[in-house]
């Protein structure tokens, strides 16, 4: 479970991300929307330790990890992160990225990538180097790396914006299979309103480092709050 409240971050003066609340409950997604520049992945680094905020605190699984007297280091936060140039590590395999991670032992690692690896549909691809799969494939590789530490928090920044079209859909599809059967919380970042439609249990719409209304996919989509929500969403068919 992941709570924030009142979070905001000023770049020289200029205010990027203003009094941003949310709740996002354990196997549930929420989809941070909103157009360049508003501030979503402000929001998002600064929920994964790699950016401080002014004020506000961030709380997971009810346990403090940023406000007045707290700051724990990215690692120390149970956070899974995907961005969108989900780099894996050249010169490890599909199984040592897998289980980089992983502090367990040998055999609780090979358990973990190969349990991991059929979840993404990638059986027997344990031995591969990245360059020698496409770019769906590394991008759910990237996925399971991400997931085996098994994060509280899973946080994706535009996770599928490098894949071509005919992919998407299916790596959509996988990974919401893959994040529901893990149960973390999910922040995944997006300025595609049909994607936020297609993964989201909960869409949070953010402009000017404001969200500016939150709800069910149907519900945000159907009753925007102002003309600039419904004309964000207009293009999508
Ligand atoms: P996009 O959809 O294009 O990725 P975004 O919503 O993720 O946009 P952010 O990356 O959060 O937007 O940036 C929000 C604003 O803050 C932008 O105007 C950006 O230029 C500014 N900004 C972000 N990081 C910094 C920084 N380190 N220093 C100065 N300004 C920054
Ligand atoms: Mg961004």
């Amino acid at each position: 479970r992941l709570e924030i409240q009142h979070l905001s971050r000023a770049f020289g003066g200029v205010p990027v991300v203003s009094d941003v609340s949310l709740t996002i409950a354990a196997g549930q997604v929420t989809c941070l929307l909103g157009p360049s520049g508003c501030g979503k992945s402000t929001t998002l680094r600064m929920i994964a330790g790699v950016e401080r905020p002014d004020s506000g605190s961030i709380r997971i699984d009810g346990r403090p990890v940023f406000d007045a007297r707290t700051n724990l280091p990215p690692e120390a936060r149970s956070v899974g992160l995907i961005f969108q140039d989900f780099a894996l590590f050249p010169h490890l395999t599909v199984a040592q990225n897998v289980a980089f991670g992983l502090k367990t032992d040998r055999e609780a690692k090979a358990r973990r990538v190969d349990e991991l690896l059929e979840r993404v549909n990638l059986p027997g691809f344990g031995p591969k180097h990245p360059h020698q799969l496409s770019g769906g494939e590394q991008q759910r590789v990237a996925l399971a790396r991400a997931l085996a530490p098994r994060p509280k928090v899973m946080l994706m920044d535009e996770p599928f914006s490098g894949l071509d079209n005919r992919l998407r859909d299916g790596i959509r599809d996988t990974t919401l299979e893959v994040l529901k059967e893990e149960g973390a919380a999910v922040l995944l970042v997006t300025h595609e309103p049909d994607e936020a439609l297609r993964m989201g249990d909960e869409i949070a719409l953010m402009r000017g480092g404001h969200i500016v209304q939150t709800g069910a996919p149907y519900n945000v989509y159907n009753a925007p709050v102002d003309r600039a929500a419904a004309a964000f969403f207009s293009d999508i068919n």
